[in-house]
């Protein structure tokens, strides 16, 4: 097939001037933009237009082309190279971005995924080592049941957007110190939609989406920890255009526990003790996350004294096995002591060779009488 003019390809005469080429190029690469135009057969234009306006802006080329036609152009770049094929001339967007102000060039119909939405969700302590399961209600969009999306009253459909004929881009043109600039920006009739809507949907106002609460069972995973997050996917907003739907990101706020506290995997729990368990020993019960277990304190244990339950933590939220149970040891001095406490804490430490000062407790003791009134 022999090759197509390049002056005939832009539709110009061969004595067109750099703007009337830069203009026809333009118009026709936005035309057969395979973004913009699905028509069979778009691509290959696109292709030639392009090919047609890298030699024709370029004066050098221009004038090889002019010179030699297609057989010049073939020699110089390489034996038919450079130009043919879908996979050569990797200028095409180059030159497109360079007149339509680069990455902007988006199709407004094209799939888009949905926003990604987060929820915070406040749990126990136990719903936090243990997993659950909870209904959750959040604000969301949703498509529009009375239009099914569309935005466009029932009966009536959307027409192409009379600004930009469906491109969903406008040029505009801007004085520069450097001269007059043609940009691209989305078109402000249509949002970039391409797309027109005559008669709105009542429901949604042309939307094509309403905000609702929508429940959602969320399963909180064994394990989690505070400040921990989950992707539900697919839960966020809907997409457009056929797109997938965002995702929803639940992050969890963990309530603190009375007895226990968390650090990571392990937990901590304190333990009261007596004087007398410390200093005799003594087997206590000690709760755990499961049950109950009986704990035994060697005699002369101190306070601080910590304990190590293997694996009576939290079950790791990935299913890497099980944390500690840290029991710590804290001894409780008696804040009030009956007589026969009291005489047989001075025998103790009479026992000992202790010398006890008793005037100060007696004072406070009597202060403390004094204020209570018995
Ligand atoms: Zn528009
Ligand atoms: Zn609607």
């Amino acid at each position: 097939m022999a090759k197509k003019d390049y002056y005939d390809v832009l539709g110009i005469d061969k004595s067109a001037s750099k703007d009337e080429i830069k203009k026809a190029y333009r118009k026709l690469s936005k035309k057969y933009h395979p973004d913009i135009n699905q028509e069979e057969g778009a691509d290959e234009k696109f292709k030639e237009v392009s090919e047609a306006y890298e030699t024709l802006s370029d004066d050098d080329k221009r004038a090889q082309y002019d010179r030699f036609g297609h057989e010049g152009m073939n020699q110089q770049f390489g034996g038919g190279g450079g130009f043919s094929g879908a996979s050569g001339f990797g200028g095409f967007e180059d030159i497109f971005n360079s007149f339509f102000g680069g990455g902007g060039r988006m199709d407004p119909n094209a799939p888009r995924k949905g926003d990604d939405l987060q929820y915070t969700m406040t749990i126990n302590f136990e719903e936090a080592v243990f997993g659950v399961t909870k209904d959750i209600t959040i604000k969301k969009e949703v498509a529009c049941d009375t239009c099914d999306g569309s935005g466009a009253k029932p009966g009536t459909s959307k027409k192409t957007c009379s600004m930009c004929s469906g491109v969903g881009r406008v040029a505009v043109e801007q004085n520069t110190p450097f001269g007059r600039i043609q940009t691209e920006r989305t078109c402000p009739t249509c949002n970039g939609a391409g797309e027109e809507i005559d008669d709105p949907c009542d429901n949604c106002k042309g939307a094509g989406t309403v905000t609702e609460n929508v429940e959602i069972e969320v399963t909180v995973p064994e394990g989690v920890d505070n400040g921990q997050q989950i992707r539900l996917q697919g839960k966020g907003e809907p997409g457009a255009n056929g797109g997938p739907a965002g995702d929803l990101y639940i992050v969890f706020r963990v309530r603190p526990d009375s007895r226990f506290t968390r650090d990571g995997d392990d937990i901590h729990y304190e333990l009261p003790i007596s004087f007398a368990q410390a200093a005799l020993g003594d087997e206590v019960k000690v709760p755990t996350l499961s049950s109950e277990i009986v704990l035994t304190i060697p005699a002369g244990t101190q306070t601080g004294k910590r304990f190590r339950l293997k694996e009576k933590g939290v079950k790791n939220v990935h299913g890497y096995g099980f944390g500690d149970q840290f029991v710590t040891v804290r001894i409780v001095t008696p804040s009030k002591l009956s007589d026969k406490e009291a005489e047989l804490f001075r025998e103790l430490a009479e026992h000992g060779g202790e010398e006890i000062n008793e005037q100060n407790e007696n004072f406070f003791e009597k202060t403390r009488r004094f204020f209570k009134g018995d």
